[in-house]
């Protein structure tokens, strides 16, 4: 008889590990996970809780890969189950030294003192090889010091949609921390998902995510509150030697500490520039979920907007006030980096050149944004009527319910085709498109007319415009029905779908489903236009 060849037993990733920040910075002496007010130091040695029956659902072929890690053929199982074991925190690989960071922060305004990684902690800094330095995280991995009174637990609705989202934000191009792995862990937590005194039991998850460095403006602001500019000393020079290696690491040099703020800004700039493009609203733009290299960090609540509404919050525990709403993210920004100036001042304790920089970032976002707004018109600003044309278009597309990705897709096809009817399938309502349809024709008078002073033809410009408008944007309605097969042992919506995200802008076969907008059923669909911070 012939015999089958014995299965390999699996065997364990090895990773390089070069664990800069821990070997850097302030270590707390105490290493037991009781919550507590911790000082003097900037992370605690931490251990992952054990789970129950960690499963494999989610693997992301790029990060792995920019990790030497292996691509995983879906029917590796034997792979799956040890490194779902490793990704969970139930196995720790050599080199791995867990630990949670300090940091505090602004939220939703005020100063929230020591908040920190309650559910994330760090299992160290890879070095690639190909040089690169990438910290892998585990969300949901169990309580550490900064837990509070929460259980250091991430439920798998929001861990699928940090892990989606992430991938997403990378192919659509936008600065972002990555997710690795989506891990459920076989045991339950109990949320209340819309905070209206039900709680529930959810199935547990774990993400394992990925960036050069998770350091927040909230871990400087932490610092400043204590007035310990030794500490903060020590991590501005880490993180600029590390991280931001073209800038003098020379921090007892104020106009060092003023240039790492400018970057700072600038790559804020950028950021939310990028978010605006695309329609993405992070939710929570508190200053503890604000990255100093200027990554998309911390999803929750977080939507892409489907009918255009500069007031459009996903966040239902935000709807009051919609402090952080799409059309006030801008703001935010500035806000946020203004309590970093402050912070900073330990360091560098002359103010005005501090406002120079945040006046310098509110005159660029304004320039950036006019041209990223121009550009998904397919054109370069030329003069004050471009800014008219865009503040009229924004007004057109606020006046009845239309989709933004949509529209900016069917506007190149609309010049393509000289034919507006294209337009009707971004109407939430279809007797919207009568309803604008003379102020559209006359909106697109005037788009005619300044594209053919142009010079650009019909096809290029449509090339252009879909390059820089995204046709799949990863919409709330679409994670909710990943998330309800996951849960009932489905996973082939997520794997489809991750893979229609991997490509944003190009029209893919049988792909449709992942562009409609948002249908009826979901538009007061808890998950679907109502998110809450219980994740
Ligand atoms: P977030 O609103 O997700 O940015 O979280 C704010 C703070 O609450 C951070 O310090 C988190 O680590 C902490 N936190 C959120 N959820 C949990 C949880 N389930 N367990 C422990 N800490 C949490
Ligand atoms: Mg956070």
């Amino acid at each position: 008889m012939p015999t089958q060849p014995p299965t390999p037993p699996p065997t364990l990733p090895t990773l390089r590990f070069d664990n800069g920040f821990a070997a850097t910075m302030p270590r707390d002496p105490r290493t037991d996970l009781a919550p507590r007010q911790v000082k003097g130091a900037l992370y605690s040695l931490v251990q992952p809780t054990p789970v129950s029956q960690p499963t494999l659902l989610g693997w992301s072929k790029d990060v792995a890969a920019s990790l030497d890690l292996p691509s995983l053929a879906d029917d590796v199982i034997s792979a799956a189950s040890t490194l779902a074991a490793v990704f969970s925190g139930n196995q720790l690989l050599p080199g791995m030294v867990p630990l949670a960071t300090r940091y505090g922060g602004h939220q939703f305004g005020n100063w929230a003192g020591q908040l920190g990684d309650g559910r994330a902690m760090s299992l160290g800094e890879v070095v690639t090889s190909s040089g690169n330095r990438l910290e892998l995280q585990l969300k949901g991995a169990g309580p550490t010091p900064y837990s509070r009174r929460a259980d250091g637990r991430a439920v798998l609705r929001s861990s699928l949609r940090e892990f989606v989202c992430s991938e997403a934000m990378h192919h659509l191009g936008i600065p972002t921390t990555r997710a690795l792995s989506l891990v459920t862990t076989g045991d339950e937590v109990v949320r209340d998902m819309l905070y209206d005194g039900r709680p529930a039991a959810e199935p547990g998850a774990i993400v394992c995510r990925v960036a050069p460095t998770f350091v927040r403006f909230g871990h400087f602001e932490m610092l400043a509150a204590d007035g310990d500019a030794a500490s903060m000393r020590t991590l501005l020079r880490w993180t600029i030697a590390t991280h931001m290696p073209t800038l003098s690491a020379d921090v007892n040099d104020a106009a060092a500490v003023l240039a790492f703020f400018a970057e700072v800004a600038a790559r804020t700039a950028a950021l939310v520039v990028q978010w605006q493009r695309v329609g993405f609203v992070h939710g929570v733009m508190n200053t503890d979920n604000l990255s100093i290299l200027g990554l998309t960090i911390d999803y929750g609540p977080y939507g892409f907007l489907e009918p255009f509404d500069p007031g459009w919050t996903p966040n239902t525990t935000d709807a009051g006030r919609a402090r952080f709403r799409f059309g006030n993210q801008v703001g935010i920004a500035h806000w946020n980096l203004a309590c970093l100036a402050e912070a900073l001042l330990l360091l560098a304790p002359d103010p005005a050149p501090f406002g120079v920089v945040l006046d310098t970032f509110a005159v660029d976002v304004t320039r950036q944004l006019r041209d990223m707004q121009l550009a998904k018109l397919g054109l370069s600003w030329r003069d004050d009527d471009d800014d008219v044309l865009v503040v009229d278009l924004h007004t057109l597309l606020a006046s009845v319910e239309t989709d933004f990705t949509l529209w900016y897709r069917g506007l190149a096809d609309v010049m393509a085709a000289d034919d507006h009817t294209v337009l009707r399938s971004s109407y939430y309502r279809p007797a919207d498109a009568d309803v604008v349809a003379a102020d559209t024709t006359s909106w697109l008078g005037r788009y005619r007319a300044r594209c053919a002073s142009d010079g650009v033809n019909g096809d290029e410009r449509r090339r252009q415009m879909n390059a820089v408008n995204p046709l799949y944007v990863p919409r709330n309605w679409l994670a909710q029905e990943a998330i309800d097969a996951a849960t009932a042992g489905d996973l082939e919506p997520l794997r489809r779908w991750t893979t229609v995200l991997r490509t944003p802008y190009t029209v893919q076969a049988d792909a449709e489903h992942f562009a409609d907008k948002r249908p009826e059923w979901a538009r007061h669909k808890a998950g679907c236009s109502m998110l809450s911070c219980s994740s």
